[in-house]
């Protein structure tokens, strides 16, 4: 942790002085608008990642099939755009399936739910189509088979999000919240031995890992998941972004306030070194972030369409940017099929 704060320091330090040096300069002899970014960075990969892809396509495709109103419970992804566009289509968001009309057609979000709601879904003879992403599912299957066992569960996650009050859901009495390492060094359990331990799948990769070193010297016979509950879309998308920091003055993440993948970004890339901003879309950018930032870094969470990132390319261009090249970490080939009811 010193090192890496020293480093941090040091990078920091080192972009004040970048930035310091510009402001003397008179004229910009590239005659690109002056102490305005010069080159555009983009993340790769970046943007939407197969479970937000599949529960999009699941309600445009209920949409087409069924006809609107399509009712939806929570928002479809953490996007604003996203539900306004699918809003527009004629899906109508509720918080609550219980606010849905009787026998009407109702997709879940990607996050998951708890049990109750597929009850409540039943109980009106709702028309469900289930957009849970599978890597969702399958943190709640190891939630189940860890009850069953009778093991206490410590869920690395955040508080009120749906993805954690879904798992919780799946295994009351079992499930102790655990968000932070401060809270993994003073979490109390009734055995000792009888610990396990999943997490959300949107988490920080280093933070999760930190939480984790404190529960294994803590409790030195916790199980893990038998795979990482972090998924390969957050993990490969904070990478991505971590590569990005060594180059850019300055990091713009795409992507909502509710976006926990997004957010995470933020961090990443300020724990990395480099300034970061979280942005719906190009009208939330400041110009007081990019004064003297000759390169842009450009990223969106797993929530944000593309359309976004070329809204935002665009208005950098439009400032002065006049090279655009892609940071490519790896590729991406997980796909999702679509929920039944949709497929045909
Ligand atoms: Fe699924 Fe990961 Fe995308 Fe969440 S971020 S929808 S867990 S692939």
């Amino acid at each position: 942790m010193w090192y890496r704060r020293e480093k941090r320091r040091s990078r920091a330090a080192t972009l004040a002085g970048d930035r310091n040096n510009r402001h003397v300069v008179p004229e910009d002899p590239t005659g690109t608008m002056k102490g305005m970014p010069k080159r555009i960075l983009l993340a790769w990969p970046r943007g939407y990642c197969a479970g937000v892809e599949r529960a999009i396509d699941t309600v445009e495709r209920a949409l087409r099939i069924y006809g609107p109103p399509v009712y939806v419970r929570k928002q479809i992804v953490h996007n604003i755009h996203v539900v306004r566009d699918l809003e527009s289509k004629g899906a109508v968001f509720v918080e609550d399936e219980r606010d849905v009309p009787e026998g009407a057609v109702c997709v879940l979000s990607a996050h998951g739910v708890a049990p109750a709601v597929y009850d409540n879904a039943a109980d009106r003879r709702l028309n469900l189509i289930d957009a849970t992403c599978p890597l969702v599912t399958k943190v709640h299957l190891e939630a189940r088979r860890f009850a069953r066992e009778d093991r206490t569960i410590l869920l690395i996650g955040h508080q009120g999000h749906e993805e954690v009050v879904g798992t919780s859901g799946e295994a009351p009495g079992h499930i102790v919240l655990v968000g932070s390492p401060e809270e993994a060094r003073t979490v109390q359990v009734a055995d000792p031995g009888s610990v396990s331990y999943l997490s959300q799948t949107t988490l920080s990769v280093d933070e999760t890992n930190e939480i984790i070193d404190v529960l294994r010297e803590r409790f030195p016979d916790i199980q893990a998941p038998p795979r990482d509950d972090i998924c390969y879309a957050t993990q490969n998308r904070q990478e991505a972004v971590k590569d990005m920091a060594r180059d850019a003055d300055v990091i713009l993440v795409i992507g909502s306030d509710n976006s926990s993948n997004s957010k995470r970004l933020v961090e990443v890339a300020r724990s990395s070194g480099a300034p970061a901003h979280l942005v719906d879309d190009e009208s939330h950018i400041e110009p007081a972030w990019l004064d003297g930032a000759d390169t842009v870094g450009v990223t969106s969470g797993a929530s944000a369409p593309e359309w976004l990132v070329e809204r935002v390319v665009d208005h950098l261009k439009a400032l002065g940017a006049t090279e655009v090249r892609q940071l490519h970490t790896v590729d991406e080939q997980v796909r999702f099929s679509l929920p039944a009811a949709v497929r045909a």
